[in-house]
């Protein structure tokens, strides 16, 4: 049981008490080997909650009881129209508790209580209500062949599915791939990160509660080698949508080809460059650039790692951003004025160390921070570094934290070399006030998303994915909820 009772200085209280076992067939259970993992608070360091560690024998309990659920009172047998009910029921539950579940969040990610609020858990609700419209909407079409011969096609659900989710948004990631897979009609495994579990159990009676059956969702808490890789491997699960490292995602890949062929979509990590020309709105592009890297402590997938700036623009800028980011606030998630809160762990507060290191040592400048921050909780100062190499490991690797590579550019063929010069192709960002050149830069962008004067904004309706080894596939927009399902070629001899 997750029970915690909490005051803070800002005038947050509460008390919230839930089960933290294994969700399956509509119920906590207890995993079957009965082993646990301790759940850490980030701005703290102390344990707040201990879950369940599922594993293989545990997966395939959950995928029995989806299976049964998907075929005796889910998919074809629901109709889009009833799915999308049951959704927007989840949506307006989640806001009903979103004081609740906010808290949760941030008490387990140690991110600013108020934009996970409105963004995150806000914003969950926003995007559910999204896929719970386009529910029973995708239809397949008729087609002409001859007088003898009618063919149509149609879309059918592939049935049991499962998720994998990182930590740095859980319960925003969790919906982008729950609402899709709910609303063609799938039954789901989901898997949260070990490191953050707890919005995600948090949500399981709201599952109930929205009147969807039981076994047509279930949670399965534990590591990435154990749970997630059975749900990978898993004879009985027909496709795993996956968000994480690149790392793990080539483990994702080629377990799934070496059991059943699942189909596989994956999000994975970046190094997104943000390009600002001379001719940008300075302050436009210095707020945004700043946002883009240091939002939720720089644990972003999308995060702008690597601003290059104009030649003739460099030194204003480069002024103005770091007079920015002087003014971010790294603390406290429940302070209204806290930029951004803690790293989500030591390991990872220690990785980003390790990086800041790294930079100092290949000789990029640091131009500010550099350090951690107290000695309680995982909290890094707003870092940037200058001068940095095309060839220099902080221009080339995801650190995930709050470091920043800045270099100079000179003209728009030496910035594409540059920007499109990594493994990654998630996102991009262009600064610039001449359209014509936005739309040119956007065109030669190895990137899957291409903000123009702005960072960060996603839209349910716009697809997500990432070029080259940033992933394979798409989370929301249409493109998504597609592929979530089965598509079927029918040809009739009249
Ligand atoms: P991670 O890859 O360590 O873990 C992600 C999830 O995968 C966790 O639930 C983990 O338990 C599980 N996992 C780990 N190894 C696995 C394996 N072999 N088989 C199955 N499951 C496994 O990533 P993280 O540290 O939680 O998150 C940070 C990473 O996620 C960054 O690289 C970031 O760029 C990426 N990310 C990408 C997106 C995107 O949409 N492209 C969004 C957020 C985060």
């Amino acid at each position: 049981t997750f029970d915690f009772d909490f005051k803070f200085q800002q005038g947050f209280q509460g008390r919230y008490t839930f089960p933290t076992g294994l969700f399956i067939n509509g119920e906590f259970v207890d995993s079957v080997d009965k082993e646990t993992i301790d759940v850490v608070n980030p701005a703290t360091g102390a344990v707040i909650a201990t879950v369940s560690a599922g594993n293989e024998k545990d997966v395939d309990i959950a995928v029995q009881a989806a299976t049964k659920a998907y075929k005796s009172s889910w998919g074809l047998k629901v109709s889009g129209l009833e799915r999308g009910k049951l959704l927007f029921k989840l949506a307006d539950l989640i806001e009903r508790d979103v004081e609740e579940i906010s808290c949760i969040e941030v008490l387990n990610v140690g991110k600013p209580y108020l934009a996970t609020r409105h963004r995150e858990t806000i914003g969950a609700s926003n995007y559910i209500r999204y896929f719970a419209g386009l529910a029973g909407k995708l239809h397949g079409k008729t087609v002409e062949i001859d007088e003898s011969i009618m063919a149509y096609t149609r879309y059918e659900p592939l049935g049991v599915v499962g998720a994998i989710i990182p930590w740095n948004f859980p319960l925003f990631l969790l919906v982008w791939k729950l609402a899709p897979a709910l609303a063609a009609g799938n039954a789901i495994i989901i898997k949260p990160s070990e490191i953050t579990p707890l919005t995600t159990l948090r949500l399981c009676k709201l599952f109930n509660e929205a009147g969807f059956p039981p076994g047509v969702v279930n949670v399965i808490t534990g590591t990435g080698q154990a749970a997630g890789a059975a749900i990978t491997k898993h004879m009985g699960i027909a496709k795993v949508s996956f968000t994480g490292s690149t790392a793990a995602g080539r483990h994702v890949m080629s377990s799934a080809s070496s059991s059943n062929l699942k189909s596989v979509s994956l999000e994975l990590g970046g190094k997104s460059p943000s390009l600002v020309f001379d001719d940008a709105d300075l302050e436009q592009a210095v707020r945004w650039t700043a946002a883009g890297i240091f939002t939720n402590a720089g644990q972003m997938c999308y995060g702008g790692s690597r601003i290059y700036v104009q030649e003739g623009i460099y030194d204003k800028f480069l002024e103005s951003f770091l007079a920015f980011v002087q003014k971010s606030k790294v603390g406290d998630p429940w302070d209204s004025s806290t930029t951004y809160g803690p790293q989500v762990s030591q390991a990872q507060m220690d990785r980003v160390l390790d990086y800041i290191d790294i930079g100092k040592k290949e000789g990029a400048v640091l131009a500010r921070g550099g350090f951690r921050v107290g000695d309680l909780g995982y909290y890094i100062e707003p870092t940037v570094f200058t001068e940095v190499k095309q060839d220099m490991r902080i221009m080339k690797e995801e650190i995930f934290g709050p470091v920043v590579a800045l270099a100079k550019f000179k003209n728009e063929e030496d910035v594409l070399e540059m920007a499109n010069g990594t493994m990654y192709g998630l996102a991009a960002a262009v600064f610039t006030k001449d359209v014509t050149r936005a739309i040119k830069m956007s065109n030669e962008l190895e990137a899957g998303t291409v903000w123009v004067n702005m960072t960060l904004r996603l839209q349910p309706s716009m697809p997500f994915g990432g070029y080259k080894e940033s992933g394979i596939g798409h989370d929301l927009g249409e493109e998504a909820l597609r592929s979530y399902y089965n598509l079927k070629s029918v040809h009739i001899n009249l």
